[in-house]
């Protein structure tokens, strides 16, 4: 069975068709980067596979149970579902510690001690150890990016969907975190990732879905996109050159 089953996925803004006829499937494992213009949908797209946005019409079913009926544990389906995003969203009120244990208490039900146990945990696996006591104004982008995926990851979540993880970074950064969602990869961890590094995209990606204006222009593996016969994807691709 498949993780995610998207079918018919259509979001409307103020009578305005944001993304048409989505489909999408998601198996455990499986690396789905998206690609396309800004505007062409992709940040909607991720936002509905957890409701932070709400469908027009379509299907979404997680582990073969539709998740956009009206009796859906919303919250549940969040757990299953970690969020990375390109400004990082930690609160700056907490200090790193605080941020990757409050998910853990409040969603997972952990004791503090358990939960204090758990994220030190991940943000070892993230070289944050040293860092857990400063607030995100004392952090740089890519550490602030470090904490974010290490929060999201503590979750155990069934997939990670990250919306430009790397795009408000300096370059070595994101080298940094790309390489980062590279090991992740190799972990084998689900994701699911908007990018415009073809780089990182040619390491991770299975599959690539190429957006435009809301509609799936293709949905493929990157070798096969790079010889595309579309002039926009061709772009795309040509841009890397440069
Ligand atoms: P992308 O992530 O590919 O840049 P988005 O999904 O953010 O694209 O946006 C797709 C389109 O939907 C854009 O035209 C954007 O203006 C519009 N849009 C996104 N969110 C909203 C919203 N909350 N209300 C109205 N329009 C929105
Ligand atoms: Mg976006």
């Amino acid at each position: 069975m498949a993780l995610m089953e998207v079918r018919d996925l259509v979001k409307e803004f103020d009578g305005q068709t944001v993304l048409s006829n989505i489909h999408l499937d998601l198996h455990d494992g499986d690396v789905r980067v998206l690609m396309g213009a800004s505007g062409s949908g992709k940040s909607t797209l991720l936002r509905c596979l957890n409701r932070l946005v709400e469908p027009t019409s379509g299907s979404i079913l997680f582990r073969g149970k539709e998740v956009l009926g009206p009796s859906v544990d919303v919250r549940e389906l969040r757990k299953q579902i970690g969020f990375v995003f390109q400004q990082f969203a930690l609160y700056s009120h907490l200090n790193v510690l605080e941020n990757v244990t409050l998910g853990l208490r409040k969603l997972h039900g952990m004791t503090p001690a358990e939960a204090k146990e758990k994220a030190l945990l991940e943000l070892s696996n993230f070289d944050m150890t040293m860092h857990q006591q400063k607030y995100p104004s004392q952090l740089s982008g890519g550490q602030k990016q470090r904490v974010a995926i290490a929060r999201a990851l503590a979750m155990d979540p069934a997939v990670l969907v990250l919306d430009e993880p790397t795009s408000a970074l300096d370059p070595v950064m994101s080298r940094d975190v790309a390489d980062l969602i590279n090991r992740l990869h190799e972990d084998g961890i689900t994701m699911i990732c908007v990018t415009h590094d073809l780089h990182l995209a040619r390491n991770i990606a299975d599959k690539v879905m190429f957006l435009d204006q809301g509609v799936i222009r293709a949905d493929d593996r990157i070798e096969v996109l790079s010889q595309h016969s579309d002039p926009q994807i061709q772009a795309f691709f040509q841009k890397e050159q440069v």
